[in-house]
């Protein structure tokens, strides 16, 4: 079988090293240069519940508590019960994680995560060393053929695709921004998150939601877009740069103007608190003091920060900030995107031959609001698993299991730019055309202002009639071949919309989708415990 692997990160380096093992013909397609997604800049590093009083049952009680109720503990047990042998592998593919004086892999603490389960590389250079470690081995594979410096544009189809008429059979190819067309048995998107939608963000340039912008456009299942997670410590000077949950893990406080540590007035588990109760809280006191929060690492002392954590000390000293004498001036922005290509727990998506891996699925683990550390966790256990579900299920989505799942889930007309649930007419834009003039930069702002961190219904019918009118300008318009940088604000329009009517479709609070003016939707019971199935 030929399969496509859209995405040089863990997730599609993991597809595509494993399908290549089970003897398929693999094309690894990437825009960049390889590792130039999320991946490589990941710190904190990988969990996985291997550890003497530890468990996987353990591990995925956590991930759902911390996903407020709303992940698929099918799903989750995949993650959790797929941990360690997703870890063995990475360390038989040449991972180096940090071992204690005995030789076992050391454990970190991260928030949430009930005990330390988080494996790490270099100190706080995991995702670099994964990449490094899955890179040459994709290198020693001849047969997999490597096309960087190429984007995907959009996915191909054996009919046309239209929501009033039939669905796709199935997805057959993708297209090339640079007009070519490649055919397959399989595609696999794996192209990452979508952090370039907001003004402040941890992500890499190349985080334009392509993959889940062209599943939309082709009528796939897309879910959850309105979970957003945003990380409450990033550099708040220059550009965005994470300084990991590892290091409140380790002991670093937040401070706000006065000095005083607040977060305990929030939550029982202070800066240890689930991230969007930190993000929120860290936001709301800079906005009461008008100063920013600042993260203080000064007690663990010059020798440990840059031992333990040398990418974050030598990007702080580089910008000449000597964090073990003060603290660090923090902001929120934009981390991780829980939302994306509904599949299930192999990675297949609702078009037959389509599937999606890494942070551009919604696979159901995440739920509401990830775990730390468990998206690495999420690439290497579900990029297998979707090449090991190729042979079987590529030519055929009979038996997708929707209905089972808790998840609310909108049709979305891509072309139209309507979410039917949320507009059950599909009626078409009506939206006035005054505003701003769409630019990058503006597009950013906007969703930063009205589809951040806080929402309100009034900032959400604001940012969905400004992006209207940005559609409804460029509407029977189409990036040139060649314009990498005109897909992806297509792209970038197109989520954006997307993720504004996912927003306002939940009008009460879950997770990380806060509304201000809604009060919380109720919890869902506690799921059975997975152990005990
Ligand atoms: C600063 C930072 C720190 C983090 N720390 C951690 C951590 O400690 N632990 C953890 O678990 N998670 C962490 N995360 C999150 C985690 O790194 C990502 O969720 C994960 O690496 C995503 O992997 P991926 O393979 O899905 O996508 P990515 O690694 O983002 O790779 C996406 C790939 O898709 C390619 N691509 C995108 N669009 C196209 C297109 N149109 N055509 C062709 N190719 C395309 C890109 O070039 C890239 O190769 C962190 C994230 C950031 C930004």
């Amino acid at each position: 079988m030929r399969a496509i692997v859209v995405g040089s990160g863990i997730a599609g380096l993991t597809a595509a090293l494993r399908a290549d093992e089970l003897g398929h013909e693999v094309v690894l397609v990437a825009k960049g240069a390889l590792g130039d997604g999320c991946t490589a800049a990941a710190q904190g590093g990988i969990a996985g519940a291997y550890g003497p009083g530890d468990s996987a049952e353990l591990h995925a009680s956590d991930t759902l508590r911390a996903g407020a109720g709303h992940g698929d503990p099918g799903a989750v047990e995949a993650l959790t019960a797929g941990a360690a042998a997703a870890i063995d592998r990475l360390v038989a593919l040449g991972t180096r994680f940090d071992r204690d004086a005995a030789g076992r892999i050391q454990r970190g603490l991260e928030a949430a995560h009930t005990l330390p389960r988080i494996a790490h590389a270099g100190g706080d250079a995991t995702g670099a060393e994964i990449s490094r470690a899955l890179i040459a081995e994709l290198r020693a594979r001849p047969r997999i053929e490597v096309r960087t410096g190429e984007m995907l544009a959009d996915l191909q189809v054996d009919d046309a695709c239209s929501l009033d008429g039939p669905l796709p059979a199935r997805v057959s190819g993708i297209s090339l921004v640079s007009g070519e067309t490649l055919e397959a048995d399989a595609v696999v998107l794996a192209t990452g998150g979508a952090g370039r939608l907001f003004a402040r963000t941890t992500n890499p340039a190349g985080a334009t939601g392509d993959g889940i912008a062209a599943a939309l456009r082709v009528g796939a299942r897309i879910a959850d877009l309105e979970f957003v997670q945003f990380h409450p410590t990033v550099l708040a000077e220059g550009e965005p740069f994470l300084l990991t949950e590892a290091l409140r893990g380790a002991g670093a406080v937040l401070i706000d103007a006065d000095g005083r540590r607040f977060l305990a007035d929030t939550h029982p588990d202070a800066e240890l608190a689930p991230r969007d109760v930190v993000a929120r809280a860290v936001a709301a006191r800079a906005a009461e003091t008008g100063a920013p929060v600042r993260l203080d690492a000064t007690a663990l002392g010059a020798e440990a920060l840059a031992q333990r954590f040398p990418t974050v000390d030598r990007e702080l000293r580089r910008r000449g900030i000597d964090w073990a004498r003060e603290a660090v001036p923090v902001t929120p922005a934009e981390h991780y995107l829980m939302g994306g290509i509904e599949t299930d727990s192999t990675g297949r998506s609702s078009l037959a031959g389509l599937f999606a891996v890494g942070e551009t699925a919604r696979s159901g683990v995440h739920g509401a609001n990830r775990l730390a550390s468990n998206s690495l966790l999420e690439g290497a256990v579900f990029g297998a698993r979707a090449a090991e579900a190729l042979a079987s299920t590529a030519w055929s989505n009979g038996g997708w299991p929707v209905d089972a799942w808790p998840a609310e889930t909108w049709a979305f007309d891509g072309s139209s730019g309507a979410y039917l649930e949320a507009d059950p007419a599909g009626a078409p834009i009506t939206a006035p055309l005054s505003g701003p003039a769409f630019s990058r930069t503006a597009l950013q702002q906007l969703m930063w202002e009205h589809a951040g961190l806080l929402r309100s219904e009034t900032g959400l019918t604001e940012a969905a009639r400004v992006l209207d009118g940005w559609a409804a300008d460029a509407a029977g318009t189409a990036p040139e071949p060649g314009d990498a940088r005109a897909q992806e604000d297509a792209n970038l329009l197109l989520l954006a919309r997307a993720t504004v009517a996912a927003a306002r479709a939940r009008t009460r609070s879950l997770g990380a989708h806060h509304r201000l003016d809604g009060g919380a939707e109720a919890l869902r019971p506690a799921p059975e415990p997975i152990g005990a199935r």
